[in-house]
């Protein structure tokens, strides 16, 4: 028997908040093309634009390319809104300015789940995460009970109490997982549009390659050909 359960799909609408362009295409982004193409509505928030993120361009250039690239990547996947939250790249601070801006976007677009990605310390091994995914996972943990609580930033929307869990794609502790088996090509696809930054990695990276390779683990895990996995947590 599986050591991941079916990830909850009876809901119809989710928020992806991550802290970068191309965060939801490392894995999360098949499970999105799946779940726009049965007609649910997916909006991503992305809480900085990457714009440190390329050691030979300058800030300002990035952050423009970089938001053409993930405005094409959310074409690929069905997602229409996509918002960024302006904090600085590479510098996110866990706390009550990211919490706010978090239970303000969550009050705006009241959904009934949240995904994101890692916040772990590591992402299995010894891989130290990023300073960004992991701020961003632990204040959004909080933003989404702050988002339901009246007394909390009374001047960023009005309360939601709507969501019934955060799940985050790409954790050491994943706890579900959802068949991506005819939905990895489009989740391919919305990587592959993240050229700028492929380009300037160390190490030429595949899209195919590399999401094949890990939807396909955790596929022989979940019984299906490729699965998207996601550790839930219930705010
Ligand atoms: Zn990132």
């Amino acid at each position: 028997m599986s050591d991941l359960l079916a990830l909850p799909e009876d809901w119809s609408s989710a928020l992806a908040v991550v802290a970068h362009p191309d965060d939801m295409e490392y894995g999360a982004a098949s499970a999105v093309a799946k779940w726009t193409s049965s007609g649910k509505r997916v909006a991503y928030v992305l809480v900085t634009r990457g714009e440190a993120g390329i050691a030979t361009m300058a800030p300002n250039e990035v952050a423009t390319l970089r938001a053409v690239e993930q405005r094409r990547s959310c074409d690929v996947v069905g997602v229409e809104s996509l918002e960024y939250l302006e904090h600085a790249d590479g510098l996110v601070v866990e706390g009550l300015d990211l919490r706010r801006d978090l239970a303000a976007a969550i009050r705006r677009h009241r959904p009934d789940v949240v995904i994101s990605i890692n916040h772990r310390e590591s992402w299995g091994g010894p891989s130290w995460n990023h300073a960004d995914h992991r701020a961003v996972g632990r204040s959004l943990l909080d933003a989404t009970r702050d988002a339901g609580n009246r007394w909390l930033f009374p001047d960023a929307g009005e309360p939601w109490n709507g969501v019934r869990f955060v799940a985050f794609s790409g954790s050491p502790q994943s706890t579900h997982a959802v068949d991506v088996t005819d939905f990895i090509e489009l989740g391919i696809a919305s990587l592959a549009c993240h050229e700028l930054y492929l380009d300037a990695l160390d190490e030429p990276t595949d899209p195919g390659t590399f999401l094949r390779e890990g939807a396909r683990s955790f596929g022989e895990r979940f019984g299906c050909e490729y699965a998207t996995a996601f550790e839930i947590i219930s705010p």
